[in-house]
């Protein structure tokens, strides 16, 4: 589900890929992640380590990463879901840090957290730096929240050299209050807010306990109505463009063994929930010819998805606005899930009368991923028919793929270029370019400014996962790339 894949064409059409084998070839152990870290962090680092602000960038922002991943509303495991007690705890924390490197803070609306710094024109367009406050079930602590805190510390950074004032423009960092969509099902609700792309009826979504996001927000002391809603989009002339840093959710650069990227763009995406309703009956008394059963249905409607997004060339040969372009990108890019599935009235001695289950789909080419939809629901559509079920197809969350800015993605890629060079002294090849499946606020922006994202290598490529790591070297040269940045373009 959040598999990031790589620009294969970027990739294997550079010489960067090859110089960068060789020298993995080159080492004891080319495979581990803790080899290519060695070569690019060689021992002789602590003489530099003055110049390289290790006590923000590294020991502080570790030491905030492990304590904001305590802060959960559950035992034993991470979860900070939409205006959750822990959320609101982690929001407490993270101003703390914000007003501590200078900011001034505030929470709008829709419960976001903004750290802001006018430097020298307060009326220039902005620069808003952001990431996700909010984690999935059982997550890992870096996925959102090391995109927050490196621009704290970046900031504080600034803060201490004396130049947080000289900014030539506005900057901003946002904690976004819900990227993962696990409370409401519906992403993006922070973000999309202030790019102006939220439906009012947003508000009046549910949780599964009847709560909507209006109630969770006034439960917090926040009165929001569709007016208010409305009046948190910014004004696109007053922002100069969004960056993004985070994990990079896959296994591409540790594989490289290059602890930052550049991403050039994020895949579309849909999610959709899909009902099958049968006959409610007896598991011993309706003989199996009589059945409308529908687990059975959806067992066969999942298998159907499988086969669909594994093999899309065999499914969409009547497809007729998929060029050669679309049928390759789905074949390299496209994945489906199905991660939650419900059933009642859930007994074993019980055929249920209805089954619902989630599906999620993501492809970077947005023409491929709708006629992959509509192939599907009339395929799904055709064996509900079949078995004599009826199946409701609704799509709960549509986001178009984007494509990043292109000079802020070289602005990035050469701010990653200079943290790397002051880590270890030099290097040849320029941080690699990845194509990320996993959707971000970013997307949401894309919709009010210019976007541009930095990966940062985490261990195994594994996410929402409590097995998550980021070594502290690389949350430091992830905070250097976001300093480097602003002390070079803002
Ligand atoms: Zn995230």
């Amino acid at each position: 589900m959040t598999i990031t894949r790589i620009s294969l064409l970027s990739l294997f059409s550079s010489s960067v890929l090859f110089s960068l084998l060789s020298i993995l070839l080159s080492l004891p152990s080319s495979s581990s992640s803790s080899s290519s870290s060695s070569y690019l962090y060689p021992p002789d680092k602590q003489s530099r380590t003055r110049d390289l602000y290790s006590e923000i960038l590294r020991d502080e922002a570790v030491a905030r990463l492990n304590e904001l991943g305590k802060v959960s509303d559950a035992d034993g495991y991470l979860e900070r879901t939409f205006m959750s007690p822990a959320s609101v705890r982690a929001g407490i924390l993270i101003r703390e840090w914000m007003e501590d490197a200078g900011l001034t803070t505030w929470v709008d609306s829709m419960g976001n957290l903004h750290g802001r710094v006018e430097g020298i024109n307060a009326t220039a367009q902005a620069l808003l730096i952001g990431s996700h406050s909010d984690t999935v079930v059982d997550a890992g602590i870096f996925d959102g929240s090391l995109g927050i805190i490196s621009a704290i510390s970046a900031l504080k950074v600034l803060k201490s050299n004396g130049k947080l004032g000289q900014l030539k423009r506005p900057v901003e960092v946002i904690a976004f209050s819900d990227e993962e969509g696990v409370r409401f099902q519906s992403t993006f609700l922070g973000s999309a807010a202030i790019a102006g792309v939220l439906p009012v009826s947003a508000l009046k979504i549910s949780d599964k306990s009847g709560v909507t996001v209006q109630d969770a927000l006034k439960k917090n002391s926040i009165d929001i109505a569709e007016e208010s809603l409305l009046e948190l989009k910014y004004d696109p002339a007053s922002v100069w463009g969004y960056v993004e840093l985070h994990i990079e959710q896959g296994p591409v650069l540790e594989w490289m063994g290059y602890p930052l990227g550049v991403v050039k763009g994020i895949a579309g995406q849909t999610r959709m929930k899909v009902t099958v309703r049968g006959s409610q009956g007896h598991a011993g008394t309706v003989p199996m010819s009589m059945r409308k059963d529908p687990m059975s249905a959806a067992a066969e409607l999942i298998v159907l998805l499988e086969s669909l997004c594994k093999h899309p060339r065999d499914f969409l040969s009547d497809c007729g606005n998929c060029n050669e372009f679309t049928m390759e990108s789905l074949s390299t890019s496209l994945v489906c899930t199905v991660g939650e599935i419900s059933t009642w009235p859930s007994a074993s001695n019980v055929i249920p009368g209805q089954v619902t289950f989630t599906v999620d789909l993501r492809a970077i080419d947005d023409v491929g991923r709708e006629a992959v939809l509509y192939e599907l629901s009339n395929r799904m559509y055709q064996i509900c028919d079949r078995r004599s079920v009826s199946c409701i197809i609704e799509r709960k969350h549509d986001a178009n793929a984007v494509i990043c800015d292109h000079e802020l993605s070289s602005r990035l890629k050469s701010a990653a270029y200079t943290a790397i060079s002051r880590m270890i002294g030099e290097v040849q090849e320029e941080a690699p370019v990845l194509m990320s499946g996993a959707g971000h606020d970013a997307m949401a922006m894309s919709h009010l400014t210019k976007v541009g994202m930095l990966f940062v290598r985490c261990r195994g490529g594994i996410s929402h996962s409590p097995e998550e790591h980021v070594l502290d070297d690389d949350v430091w040269t992830a905070g250097l790339a976001i300093l480097a940045f602003l002390e070079t373009h803002m």
